[in-house]
């Protein structure tokens, strides 16, 4: 929680301050409600999760009896707790090997970094991990996964030329010969917009339907914090295409207002599996509801 606590600091210091005002003093009435539903919809949270959390914390304030501003925060806790607690689902990699992960997400979401820190992650597990270049766009995308993975004792699977489902395919095939555990598969940075690109990453995972029927294990949409309500729409159109089943919200360190989590919970549950708190290798951590809710008001 520390940790957690160090890299939400930004995020922490905007909503911290906000919300310090309004469990200040006084007692709690329609003005009050007022200036939470503006604090909520500040951090991100969006419509949706905004009203939901205001029936939600009316509903505790009159069942408790409560009468004092400062006692709201608890019940705001509990809220959002309740509203975010069904994303909070650890990856379960056991008894699937290898584990299939297809990664996906627009570019600059963090989605190299991110493999990066899974490749870890899951190493310091004593699990053996290998990686697809699945990122057949740019070149430097490749190059740079190659070098990442000499550094860091982890076989990538690549291809000169070639495309992304013909890399992925290759990479499994490779994995099952060499008993490795779980299997990273990039994918190339698209749009939702973009939707020739859509359609090719559809049958990405066709194709790696076609090399190991129950794969893909995991489908995860790489998303970037502080892009605000722009996440719903992310994950509404990757989920539609994809299916998704997990999500990693990076940069929650930087300036991102946090809520983003209570509008996806509201709007589109996936689970999301991992928070990216920093640029270095280390900086990931399986997502837990009630950590990140005390990181925020605590
Ligand atoms: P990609 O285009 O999706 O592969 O994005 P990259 O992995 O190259 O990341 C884009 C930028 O975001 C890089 O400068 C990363 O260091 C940075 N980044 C990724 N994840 C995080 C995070 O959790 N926190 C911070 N502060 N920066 C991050």
């Amino acid at each position: 929680t520390e940790r957690l606590k160090a890299g939400l600091s930004k995020t922490r210091d905007k909503l911290g301050k906000s919300l310090a005002g309004l469990f200040g003093g006084g007692k709690i009435d329609e003005d009050l409600y007022d200036e939470l539903e503006t604090v909520l919809l500040t951090a991100d949270m969006g419509v949706d999760a905004t009203l939901h959390l205001l029936k939600d914390v009316r509903e505790r304030v009159s069942l408790r009896g409560l009468k004092d501003a400062a006692e709201l925060k608890g019940a705001l806790k509990d809220s959002l707790n309740d509203l975010i607690g069904p994303l909070e689902q650890p990856l379960d990699i056991a008894g699937r090997k290898p584990y299939v992960i297809m990664m996906a997400g627009v570019n600059g979401a963090g989605k190299t970094t991110s493999i990066g820190k899974l490749a870890k992650y899951f190493q310091s597990q004593g699990k053996s991990v290998l990686l697809a270049a699945g990122d057949t766009f740019r070149a430097a995308a490749r190059e740079q996964l190659i070098a990442w993975g000499e550094r860091n004792n982890v076989t990538v699977i690549a291809q000169q030329s070639g495309d992304s489902a013909a890399v992925c395919f290759d990479a499994i095939k490779a994995a099952q010969a060499r008993g490795i555990d779980i299997v990273l598969a990039d994918t190339a940075g698209r749009l939702p917009t973009q939707l020739h690109l859509m359609e090719e990453i559809k049958k990405v995972k066709r194709v790696i339907q076609k090399a190991l029927p129950e794969a893909p294990h995991e489908v995860m949409l790489v998303l970037d914090a502080n892009i605000g309500q722009n996440a719903i729409n992310q994950v509404k159109v990757f989920d539609e295409a994809l299916g998704l089943t997990g999500l990693i919200l990076t940069k929650l360190d930087g300036t991102a207002k946090g809520g983003v989590i209570a509008a996806i919970a509201k709007q589109n549950p996936v689970p999301l599996r991992f928070v990216g708190v920093g640029e270095s290798i280390d900086d990931l951590r399986p997502f837990n509801a009630r950590d990140y809710v005390d990181a925020l008001f605590d």
